[in-house]
């Protein structure tokens, strides 16, 4: 999972990172609104916004209002002042899914982090079965036959993208912008490497990750 955070006040941004990065998303951090905007134009492959509205440069709901008016549909989750109840109406007016007032318990944005991503993703379920194979997005554990399988958390942020498209192709290069935050040198081998441990820890069974020479990977999907 990819998330973009818009927040100006460090101190508060550094807290989300690091309480979203634990769960095994990739988080990429801006500290203005011409940046949100511009990183959401460059940008398709996030999964959320989470976006405050006093943001230097340009307003969280003018960044909010283009985004929308692009007719991007990521899920937006806006973070406002206490006392901002008109801003907060407005911003759900233009398209905001969710919003917390500050301050805010980070394990409660956690909870609504996972509700809007289940939610993109067109699930209701935070459990993604494949054959035996059983993702829980809210714990981050996968097990298979009811056994834990230990993984990284890189490992289950692969993981989570293979199953969200299974039968599907996922190519090395959506696995990159998936999985890896601006500034971080992920190479296309170094996926390769990330794809031969998962394989060792949960091929076994009907599940079976293929490899499209040259093109990427796919969770096979399993009949009946
Ligand atoms: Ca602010």
């Amino acid at each position: 999972m990819r998330i973009l955070i818009a927040e100006d006040d460090q101190v508060l941004a550094d807290g989300l990172m690091r309480s979203l990065r634990g769960t095994g998303a990739a988080v990429d951090h801006v500290a203005n609104g011409s940046e949100a905007e511009a990183a959401l134009l460059a940008n398709s492959e996030f999964d959320l916004l989470i976006l405050d509205l006093g943001l230097p440069k340009m307003h969280g709901l003018e960044v909010l209002r283009r985004l929308r008016g692009r007719g991007q549909t990521l899920p937006v989750l806006i973070l406002t002042a206490a006392d901002g109840v008109d801003e907060r109406v407005k911003g759900l007016d233009l398209g905001a899914d969710d919003y917390m007032a500050k301050p805010f318990a980070l394990n409660e944005l956690e909870a609504r982090v996972r509700a809007l991503t289940r939610r993109g993703m067109g699930a209701a379920s935070a459990v993604i079965r494949h054959g035996p194979l059983e993702y829980d997005q809210s714990g981050h554990v996968a097990h298979i036959d009811g056994k834990l399988i230990d993984l990284s958390a890189r490992e289950l942020g692969l993981l989570e993208v293979l199953l969200q498209r299974s039968g599907r192709l996922v190519s090395k290069e959506q696995l990159v912008e998936r999985l890896c935050e601006w500034g971080e040198e992920v190479s296309h081998n170094a996926i390769e490497v990330y794809i031969h441990r998962l394989r060792k820890k949960i091929e076994q069974g009907p599940i079976r990750i293929a490899t499209v020479r040259g093109l990427g990977y796919c969770l096979e999907k399993i009949q009946g």
